[in-house]
């Protein structure tokens, strides 16, 4: 449906495309059709956060790109809205006001809006499935149930529920499980939740939410299945390709097919579709993004972590003698057990969220710093504190695993001199 895809994909294309489909062009130029949703990802992105503020004043966002089995990617967005009500801290009307300003599930009138009505009947409107149709035990047998909740209950006022009985009932496929239904009539029962200028700008499906509050647990909660499968997937390829590399340290391959293979099953084991594979590896489109305030910092939790071999430079400028280091200095077992005096009291995760490691002394009188490596570099504390990022073990499945990783991040350890 998207005509200026098509447009650009005959134009980079040349003469011999000029005949084909949209759909034919996508699967004969993925690379080019990647980068153009990119592109048009990215507008979206300034779109949102623009002075028009189409969805409110965004503070901060976080986004995954996905690739669905057959082909097609979309995007999981996460907005912070400044000033946007909180359930059971803001008053009932303030919230319901707040979602009605930005989501609509209504038909617009054909003459009126025609591009928007051929958007929403198109984009919008829910059809049933073999994905989403599940099998319910009632009283008189099984029933077939959508787990999207379509058709949706007419209402003619906004009503919300409780989250906690919104979040128990979400797994009973009960036709009322949702945490709000905006006003909606007969004819709109199929019609997904959208906002009109959104909607109108991407020119695709789009589906809106209203989150209703701010704790990091329900934060969690929301996009633990946007990010789920990549970072799951990381470390076991990593365990293999150890594994391997372990077994074949006396093969008499050349190093150079060995990393080879290696290579490969790097490849092989990046998530995408494979009609996306090429792409994805040749120009490493990243799969996730946040607002640029907002930045993350990965801590390695594993009981045996990685460690980080100097560069032939830096080795070159080494000392050989018997107490050599050959590894870069690392958060957790350098950074954090040599922490100042003053610091004593703080963990590893707030050490890691609140300083940086910095070379030259900072200026500003307003900036809190120590000096570390007998005064060759500075920790000073971030005006803004990362997000801290790391594997979530399961302490039923690796309790070892999941308790190692809540002891280091959070036990204090003695400083290290
Ligand atoms: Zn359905």
């Amino acid at each position: 449906m998207w005509d200026d895809l098509g447009v650009y994909l005959r134009e980079v294309n040349g003469p011999e495309m000029a005949n084909k489909s949209i759909s034919e062009l996508v699967a004969l130029d993925p690379v080019s059709t990647s980068r153009f949703i990119d592109n048009k990802f990215k507008a979206m992105l300034d779109f949102i956060m623009s002075s028009d503020e189409p969805l409110g004043k965004v503070t901060h966002y976080f986004w995954r790109r996905v690739y669905q089995s057959r082909g097609a990617q979309h995007f999981h967005l996460m907005l912070c809205v400044k000033n946007a009500p909180i359930l059971h801290e803001s008053l009932l009307d303030v919230v319901a006001s707040f979602i009605s300003k930005y989501v609509t599930c209504a038909i617009p009138d054909k003459n009126v809006s025609p591009t928007l009505y051929q958007r929403v009947t198109s984009y919008q409107t829910h059809k049933h499935n073999k994905y989403c149709m599940r099998q319910k035990k009632t009283r008189r047998g099984f029933v077939k149930v959508c787990r999207f909740g379509f058709p949706r209950p007419v209402t003619e006022i906004l009503t919300i529920r409780d989250i906690i009985e919104s979040i128990a009932t979400r797994t009973t496929l009960s036709p009322n499980s949702r945490l709000y239904y905006i006003v909606r009539k007969k004819e709109c029962v199929m019609i997904n939740y959208y906002n009109p200028a959104i909607l109108l700008a991407w020119n695709g499906n789009t589906d809106i939410q209203y989150v209703c509050e701010k704790t990091a647990i329900l934060n969690y909660y929301v996009i633990k299945y946007t990010t789920k499968s990549e970072k799951t997937h990381v470390a076991d390829m990593f365990q293999d390709i150890n594994h391997k590399l372990i077994r074949d340290i006396n093969s008499t391959k050349p190093l150079r097919s060995r990393l080879f293979n290696i290579g490969l099953r790097v490849l092989s084991n990046r998530e995408s579709a494979a009609l996306w594979k090429p792409v994805t590896f040749t120009w490493y489109f990243t799969l996730y993004g946040t607002d640029p305030t907002t930045t993350i910092r990965w801590l390695d939790v594993n009981i045996f972590r990685n460690r980080r071999v100097k560069s032939k430079s830096d080795m070159m400028m080494l000392d050989w003698t018997p107490a050599i280091v050959i590894y870069y200095e690392s958060w957790i077992d350098d950074h954090y057990p040599k922490r100042p005096k003053e610091l004593e009291n703080t963990n590893l995760y707030s050490f890691a969220q609140n300083y940086d490691i910095v070379k030259t002394r900072p200026v500003s009188s307003k900036v809190k710093y120590y000096e570390i490596n007998d005064g060759k570099k500075f920790l000073k504390r971030r005006a803004n504190p990362y997000l801290i990022n790391h594997y979530f073990y399961d302490g039923e499945q690796v309790p070892e695993k999941y308790f190692f990783s809540l002891l280091l991040l959070f036990k204090l350890v003695e400083r290290r001199a």
